[in-house]
């Protein structure tokens, strides 16, 4: 009789980075103060909160130094609609 060893990892623990926490309504832009839907970490550890106007204004010059990005703005277009 042989026993299955089933060695198979997921993917999950295969990137093994813990995941970012999601942001709330306490979690604020830094720039205007809105509430925040996008969570970068920067290769410095810095953590940097941004409303989607923001995130979308600084996306290109942040792109060289992030490290990780948290993106919630799908949650942001689902739940108001365009003004
Ligand atoms: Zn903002």
């Amino acid at each position: 009789m042989t026993t299955a060893v089933d060695e198979h990892q997921t993917q999950a623990e295969v990137e093994a980075a813990p995941a970012l926490p999601d942001l709330t309504a306490h979690d604020r832009c830094d720039r205007c103060g809105a509430q925040a839907y996008v969570r970068v970490i920067l290769f410095s550890l810095n953590d940097l909160l941004f409303c989607g106007h923001h995130y979308s204004h600084h996306e290109a010059a942040l792109d060289e130094h992030v490290l990780r990005i948290k993106d919630q703005r799908s949650a942001l277009d689902s739940l108001t609609p365009e003004v």
